[in-house]
């Protein structure tokens, strides 16, 4: 793992002050939102109870019966983003957002083993494909809950942030997919809590790459990850409070070093967690 670029945390606080928020007030035709409306960020906005939401013409689930929403923004997500909002009463009410951009280092990491860059056996890739679909189906779920809301806490008190998020991965000499978390580096053994309440959707402890992976849905499918843990306390269908002990921090899985590797998904969508922390709807 390379050491967290500067330049990321500097876009980071970037792209919070830039963030359009128009301080939770709309207009005709329009709703109320907050967020950070860059690549890898979020938008919660307020709407009629139960509305059904879409993002670019894709339903994306229904707001809560207060009428809080979500909504997530990828990685690569495009410069332009459609939020749209069908209340029962017919009406809908859309706003055209400018999602700005997000720049991404690039981290090489050796010296991995092969099966965990290019796996051929037969039976490892069975096993794969069978963990796969076990995520596939967590990853399903659709909590009716609305946990985002009041903003999330970092999951570990981290010596430092060991790999920023949407580094180009170079594992041993080829190139990778993104990393899609935030490498939270803490000594094995060291507790990992809630960011913020959820559901736990599943709790497996010896993946072949996350190692002990926890998956959280905070609510209308905003899932988030807890990799490479060395003991878990929760079990799927476990319902969890901000702050709530859920594990602790280990190396199992593809590591090459003790940490956290926290993870944020709202449908396909890959967010970048860190993100979230604060408390986004009281964010000046
Ligand atoms: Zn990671």
């Amino acid at each position: 793992m390379i050491p967290s670029g500067l330049s990321r945390r500097g876009l980071i606080a970037a792209g919070a002050a830039a963030c359009a928020s128009p301080a939770l007030a709309a207009g005709a035709g329009s709703f109320e939102y907050k967020g950070t409306l860059v690549q890898g960020g979020y938008l919660i906005g307020r709407s009629a109870p139960r509305s059904m939401v879409s993002l670019n013409g894709e339903a994306a689930g229904r707001a809560a019966a207060d009428g809080v929403f979500i909504v997530g923004f990828d990685r690569d997500e495009a410069p332009s983003a459609m939020v749209s909002l069908h209340e029962d009463q017919g009406r809908t009410l859309q706003e055209r957002l400018a999602v700005g951009p997000s720049v991404y280092d690039i981290q090489r990491i050796d010296g991995l083993p092969d099966d965990q860059v290019e796996p051929t056996a037969p039976a490892l890739l069975a096993r794969i494909a069978r963990e796969a679909e076990l995520k596939a189906k967590a990853f399903a779920s659709r909590d009716d809950g609305e946990g985002f809301k009041d903003g999330f806490i970092l999951p570990v008190a981290a010596t430092r942030r060991s790999s920023s998020f949407g580094g180009q991965r170079i594992l041993n000499g080829k190139a990778g997919r993104p990393h899609y978390g935030v490498d939270l580096a803490a000594p094995v053994g060291a507790p990992i809590i809630a960011p913020a309440p959820g559901l736990v959707v599943l709790a497996e402890p010896t993946l072949h790459f996350e190692g002990g992976l926890t998956l959280i849905d905070h609510g209308q499918g905003l899932i988030g990850m807890f990799l490479h843990q060395s003991r878990q306390f929760v079990r799927a269908g476990d319902r969890v409070e901000r702050g709530q002990r859920i594990g602790l921090v280990g190396q199992t899985g593809r590591a090459t070093g003790p940490h956290l590797c926290w993870r944020l998904k709202w449908r396909a969508k890959n967010m970048d967690p860190s993100l979230m922390v604060g408390p986004p709807l009281n964010r000046g």
